[in-house]
């Protein structure tokens, strides 16, 4: 009895003794903001034990002191936070549970850095986005399209020319290894998010809409300067990248809610140009590719309706948030001409300044899908497939866009305005290890950077930046085939000659180093090869597999490489 009784105790005391509160304060130590930028701050507490009561919550930032009423979560927003002085800062928050008089302390420092000068130079801002798009995917398509003389290039694509050149890195906040989500929200919001989430940081409630938000360039520039919104990409709508645009959620999969805040703060950002796939979350739940769902829906949280978030109470619509509306006739109802063809497109009257594209039920088809049913209207493809056999390619979309958001800044004086030009299928086709493909889809967004460089070329007061969110699967180049592919396909399958002895025929015909030579791929007039499968080809390898090795650790001492005498 005594020994389970001292025991008891000794559990007790320890408890007591490690008793403190967890804090968590968003925004994260090292986060950076525009002056003037729009950021939400939540502080956080987590009891040492269930049943344990935060008591005293304190907070402080920027050196004045914030009362504190803490909600279901045992958290605390302020909502639409800002400061105008460029300076650095902090944010400390204090709290005690019931029972203990230990004080537990959390602090943060970020900063505000100064926007810009007085000038505004720059109105127009076209971010090209090849998704997942690596050196190697660049160099892969530059000698695909151009081919190679001599050891020189016959040609560069349009970002080659590109007059500036950098590296930046795109961790998110909870991993080194970034997904599009965060890697597109940290160039349009200059901070980290956590994998999968958009524009917002992490929290500890369930609801995946109510996270502290971080202000995107879209809405700041709307908010400041009245620019208009441009989104176009061959992914469906809804994906990471487009949504990063102006979509705050911590879950990048919630496809009705998503496609319903492009709707519902359409005037936040000053959205007019709105173009993808994914018609199926537009349409009323029920109707033929609809997926519209109340799983993937969202109803707004109430102090984010009372914040600056939705000044003045209306600049956010929640009219259209029912999975049974049409989001289609809810943008033409505030006035945008909606196309869901490349024949459409065509059409969009010389004046539009709102444009809804939704060209694919889910993501549009890849460009080597799409340009087979160019090059052969007749013959059944992939297209037909997936209930959309007219689609534009990305430069068409481009081009489209450019006009209606031209049109904006004439009749508006001049606002300037944002687009993204996302090539999303970089990154699908390298997840799927599809190098042909990947290699296609470069060129296809390649085309569409140049349309940015044309348009720039004769608006001063624009600037083109080409930038990639993350590379995919360890797209690397081997070197090219050193048979005919009629050759190749003779050959015996190596399966039949595995054995230490023995090169396999298909393995062996892989042509490194000088073996490689000079893949020559005929071009045709749409801009694309006239097929993936010359002789020679280019050969691909993926490297997206983990290092690894028996017991982990790293070698005692190099391996010796023979150039040693011995
Ligand atoms: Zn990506």
């Amino acid at each position: 009895m005594i020994k389970t009784s001292f025991g008891i105790l000794a559990v007790a005391l320890t408890g007591m003794a490690v008793a403190a509160p967890k804090i968590r304060v968003m925004p994260y130590d090292g986060a950076r903001f525009l002056a003037g930028q729009m950021f939400d701050v939540r502080v956080e507490f987590t009891p040492s034990q269930p049943g344990r009561q935060i008591v005293e919550p304190m907070l402080m930032i920027a050196g004045k002191s914030v009362p504190v009423v803490l909600d279901a979560a045992n958290g605390f927003t302020i909502r639409a936070y800002r400061l105008k002085d460029p300076s650095h800062y902090t944010i400390e928050a204090t709290a005690k549970e019931s029972g203990d008089n230990q004080t537990t302390r959390t602090s943060i420092g970020f900063r505000i850095e100064q926007a810009g000068g007085n000038k505004r130079r720059i109105k127009n801002i076209i971010i090209c986005l090849g998704d997942g798009m690596g050196m190697a995917h660049r160099t892969a398509a530059r000698i695909v399209r151009y081919g190679v003389k001599n050891g020189i290039p016959q040609g560069f694509l349009n970002m080659d020319r590109m007059p500036g050149y950098g590296a930046v890195s795109t961790h998110s906040l909870d991993s080194f290894v970034t997904d599009s989500a965060p890697g597109m929200t940290g160039y349009v919001s200059g901070n980290h998010n956590d994998n999968g989430s958009e524009g917002v940081y992490p929290d500890n409630t369930k609801d995946a809409f109510d996270n502290p938000r971080i202000e995107y360039l879209s809405q700041f520039l709307h908010r400041t300067y009245g620019t208009s919104l441009g989104i176009v990409t061959t992914a469906d709508i809804e994906d990471a990248t487009p949504a990063s645009q102006m979509v705050h959620t911590y879950d990048r999969g919630k496809g009705t809610g998503i496609c319903n805040q492009f709707f519902a703060e359409r005037n936040r950002s000053g959205l007019k140009v709105l173009m993808g796939g994914g018609r199926k979350w537009f349409l009323p739940e029920g109707q033929f590719g609809s997926s519209r769902a109340a799983a993937t829906n969202f109803a707004y949280a109430t102090d984010l309706l009372s914040s600056g978030w939705n000044p003045g109470g209306n600049t956010i619509d929640t009219s259209a948030m029912s999975t049974s509306t049409s989001l289609i006739d809810s943008f033409k109802r505030v006035g945008f001409g909606y196309v869901d063809s490349a024949t459409a497109l065509k059409s969009v009257p010389a004046d539009a300044t709102k444009l809804l594209g939704l060209f694919a039920y889910g993501n549009m088809n890849v460009s080597m899908e799409k340009i087979a049913k160019r090059r052969n209207p007749t013959k059944p493809g992939a297209v037909d497939d997936y209930f959309a056999p007219d689609q534009p390619m990305l430069d068409e979309m481009a081009e489209a866009a450019l006009k209606v958001l031209d049109n904006n800044n004439r009749t508006n004086g001049n606002r300037g305005f944002n687009l993204l030009i996302e090539g999303a299928h970089i990154d699908k086709q390298s997840h799927a290890m599809d190098a042909d493909r990947a290699i296609w889809e470069v060129l296809e967004f390649d085309r569409a950077v140049g349309k940015a460089i044309e348009y720039a070329k004769t608006h001063d007061d624009t600037i083109v930046l080409v930038l990639a969110d993350h590379e995919c699967s360890g797209f690397s180049l081997v070197g090219a085939l050193k048979k005919s592919m009629s050759e190749m396909q003779a050959l015996p399958s190596d399966r039949d000659k595995l054995g230490p002895d023995t090169h396999p025929a298909r393995q062996a015909a892989v042509g490194t180093y000088e073996g490689a030579g000079f893949p020559h791929y005929p071009i045709l007039a749409d801009g694309f090869p006239l097929t993936a499968n010359i002789d020679r080809k280019l050969v691909v390898g993926f490297g997206a597999g983990a290092d690894r090795y028996e017991d982990w650790l790293s070698n005692a001492i190099q391996v010796y490489d023979g150039s040693a005498p011995k």
